[in-house]
């Protein structure tokens, strides 16, 4: 049977998020009806993945095992709504570091496509940003913009987005779209 797969930007896009970068369990805070969506998704035979770029861990803000404290509350408050988020691909990296990984790059996507055996370009990728639709472009995944975290911005600073793009309130809201579409 075919695994459909929906992949979520993290921050901007489940958790608030903060240019001061979430550093601990505390400051990661989800966005009203996030949760819930991804629940919902997971009913409708979605299995829901994490894309994100932490490269807070690459500035030393915050440490292997705080993401996975930070993590482990997230993944508990996707449960306590009856979802699951069944993995997080993460780019570690700083910009600098020139990766293949972090996001606008697609080394994220491949690998769990890698892992996954899924094709690509039967999988919706959900962000915030530019860097998110350009990642999900390049490998010919279909991307989603919410309004939420840096979407408003990201619109205000690239117009053309309105016109060829999938955009949304925020995760409830396109989720509402991919159930009932
Ligand atoms: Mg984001
Ligand atoms: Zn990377």
């Amino acid at each position: 049977m075919l695994k459909k797969y929906v992949l979520l930007d993290r921050d901007g896009v489940i958790n608030h998020d903060s240019d001061a970068f979430i550093k601990s369990p505390q400051e990661w805070q989800p966005i009203e009806g996030s949760l819930e969506a991804i629940a919902q998704l997971n009913a409708q035979g979605f299995r829901v993945v994490v894309i994100s770029n932490q490269s807070g861990l690459a500035r030393g803000l915050f440490d292997e095992a705080t993401l996975e404290r930070i993590h482990e509350k997230m993944y508990a408050s996707v449960r306590e709504k009856g979802g699951d988020i069944e993995a997080i691909y993460i780019c570690p990296h700083h910009a600098r570091d020139l990766c293949e990984c972090r996001k606008p790059k697609a080394g994220l996507l491949r690998q769990f496509a890698l892992d996954k055996q899924v094709d690509l370009t039967q999988t919706v990728f959900i962000g915030d940003s530019l860097r998110d639709i350009e990642a999900a472009q390049c490998v010919g995944a279909t991307p989603i913009l919410v309004k939420t975290g840096k979407g408003q911005q990201t619109l205000r600073d690239n117009p053309q987005l309105s016109t060829s793009l999938f955009i949304f309130e925020n995760l409830h809201d396109a989720a509402h779209y991919l159930i009932t579409r």
